[in-house]
């Protein structure tokens, strides 16, 4: 079976608080892109294993396809007339840059469930699905749900976001890799300042508008630390995007435009000056779309 595992933008992300248990509790917009990890997997009699040709990602238990794979087996073998445990060969070919804020591992993991789902002729709903990725991590629910979403908890508590998102999207990977745990780790709640920005979309009283309500709480760390990555906001700005903003712990950062032949000149601009960015122009994957890149 071919699966494809879309990467993810936060358009917003905002810090609530911190759990007891040390989890951060966000208030964040998230929606699906159209640049996609490509999944091949087959069901046998084997054992539960992964191929990545990517160094970065592991090719054990602790990939996040395999530990997905593995939770989905246990509760299908609990269920009543389940045929006995089987193997799953999983082949990644990465797309997504990893450890770079696009969700690429739970997006992977999310896509080996339902792919997984779909081969046993659907014996899970979608709301099962998502709390066995939320074993996995946080960002896993999101991508089982596939649509854009505001997400509260520590990620997993998800309503539509049914409001138009009419923007492309410029990502630029400035190759830098950052460890997710460090970026909460070194985050000063006291430094964060999204709230007043977000208050009325907080209220339900507005929708996103990229010029007012982009804004990320995990900036505050990674800018100081990789001024690269305050480059690459300040170079989509003053090419023309609405907004630009880090995604998730970064370090990838994405522009909205409003226009098309904007965003591609602007791609095709950055992309000539800055050899060692990745640049993707893509779009937003909506309820019934399904986006592409461009
Ligand atoms: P996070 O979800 O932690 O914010 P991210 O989107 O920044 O992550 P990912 O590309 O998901 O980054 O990778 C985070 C780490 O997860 C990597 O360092 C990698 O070792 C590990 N990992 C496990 N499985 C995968 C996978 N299938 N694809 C990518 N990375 C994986």
């Amino acid at each position: 079976m071919k699966l494809r595992a879309p990467a993810k933008i936060n358009l917003f992300l905002h810090v609530t608080g911190r759990r007891p248990d040390g989890y951060h509790t966000l208030f964040t917009l998230m929606a699906p892109v159209g640049l996609y990890d490509e999944i091949s997997m087959d069901v046998d009699q084997g054992s539960i294993r992964v191929q990545c040709e990517d160094p970065r990602v592991p090719a054990d238990h602790s990939n996040l396809a395999c530990r997905a794979a593995s939770c989905f087996m246990q509760h299908y073998g609990r269920l009543p007339g389940a045929l006995p445990q089987r193997g799953v060969n999983i082949s990644i070919q990465k797309q997504i840059p990893v450890a770079a804020g696009l969700g690429g591992g739970s997006s992977d993991a999310a896509s080996v469930l339902l792919g997984l789902n779909r081969h046993f002729d659907e014996p899970f709903e979608q709301d099962d699905l998502m709390r066995m990725g939320l074993q996995i991590g946080a960002d896993v629910p999101f991508f089982v749900y596939g649509r854009p979403a505001i997400a509260t908890g520590i990620g997993e508590i998800l309503e539509p976001y049914s409001h138009s998102l009419p923007y492309f999207v410029l990502i630029v990977f400035p190759g830098i890799r950052i460890s997710t745990a460090a970026v909460y780790k070194n985050l000063d709640l006291g430094l964060t300042n999204c709230e007043k920005k977000l208050r009325k979309l907080l209220l339900g009283q507005q929708a996103f508008d990229a010029t007012h309500h982009a804004c990320n709480d995990l900036e505050s760390y990674t800018v100081a630390m990789f001024p690269e990555i305050a480059g690459a906001k300040q170079a989509l700005m003053d090419i023309g995007a609405s907004s630009a903003l880090m995604s998730g712990s970064g370090s990838s950062v994405f522009g909205l435009f409003e226009n098309l032949d904007k965003a591609r000149n602007a791609r095709d601009t950055l992309s000539r000056h800055k050899e060692t960015w990745s640049v993707v122009l893509t779009e937003l994957i909506g309820d019934t779309d399904d986006g592409n890149q461009r």
